[in-house]
Formats: C-alpha cells, sequence, structure tokens
C-alpha cells in the first residue's frame, strides 16, 4: 500500500534514519513537548496560571535526555549550549516547591495541611498551635 512506503519507506520510519541515539533525541523531544500540555491542563482545570510540579520534572528529564543526544550524538556546540544551563532553575524550582510543602503545618483538628505562616486552618478555623509557639510568642500582645 502506499501509506505504508510513506511511513516505512527506504527502511525509514517517517523519512527517519533511526539508531538508539535518535530514539534518546525523539524521546527527549516528546517529554520536554509534553509539559507544555501538562501546564495548559493544569492552567485550564485551576482557570488560573499553574505551574506543577510535573512541568519542572519533565523539563529536567528532556533536557535531558536532549542534552545527551546533543553532547554524545550531534556534538554540537549550538545544541549543546541550548540545554546545558537549563537544569539550573528546573532544579531551583523543585527545590523551592518542596521547601514550600514541608514548610505547611498540619491542623490538629481536621489534619488539613496549611499554608506556611497561616494563623489559623483554612479549612476548620482552629488557630494553628506552632504558629502560636513561633511568631506569636515573640510578638508580645498589650491589651
Ligand atoms: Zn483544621
Amino acid at each position: 500500500m502506499d501509506w505504508t512506503n510513506n511511513l516505512f519507506g527506504d527502511g525509514r520510519f517517517l523519512g527517519i534514519e533511526w539508531n538508539t541515539w535518535k530514539v534518546i533525541g525523539w524521546l527527549g523531544n516528546a517529554v520536554f513537548f509534553s509539559r507544555f500540555f501538562l501546564q495548559w491542563y493544569a492552567t485550564e482545570k485551576r482557570k488560573q496560571v499553574v505551574v506543577p510540579p510535573a512541568f519542572w520534572w519533565l523539563s529536567l528529564a528532556g533536557s535531558g535526555l536532549l542534552l545527551s543526544y546533543a553532547l554524545f550524538y550531534r556534538r554540537d556546540s549550538v545544541f549543546i549550549f541550548a540545554y546545558l544551563f537549563t537544569w539550573i532553575p528546573y532544579i531551583r524550582n523543585l527545590v523551592i516547591h518542596y521547601r514550600h510543602l514541608d514548610a505547611h503545618t498540619q491542623c490538629v483538628k481536621c489534619r488539613v495541611e496549611c499554608p506556611p505562616h497561616s494563623r489559623y486552618c483554612h479549612a476548620c478555623g482552629t488557630k494553628l498551635a506552632e504558629e502560636m509557639a513561633g511568631h506569636e510568642a515573640g510578638a508580645s500582645r498589650s491589651e
């Protein structure tokens, strides 16, 4: 059939001569490209611009694959430079994200995780004990 010749013509799939590095490179492209759809989906779902942590994980994985493709297969300085330092903001965003999660306080009453520096539980209104021990203890209140 004609369409099979277009797909697999000359022993190439989609006109691409495949080898292990081509698979790694295209996998990198797929992973890197998928992050845009993930971020878009997250934003549409919340009706607010959101960058979920998975976006940074996909960025890190995709750029890592593309960097290894550029470094070991293409050996192209322009291509190498494009992905050489992008991991720095990706990792930094992940570090800040997980630190922020760690800084949450769990409500003793309803077990809901409350954002850092919360004085009261946003779900049940209970005063958060940890916050009292930290900020409130230092600040003396006069009546
Ligand atoms: Zn609560």
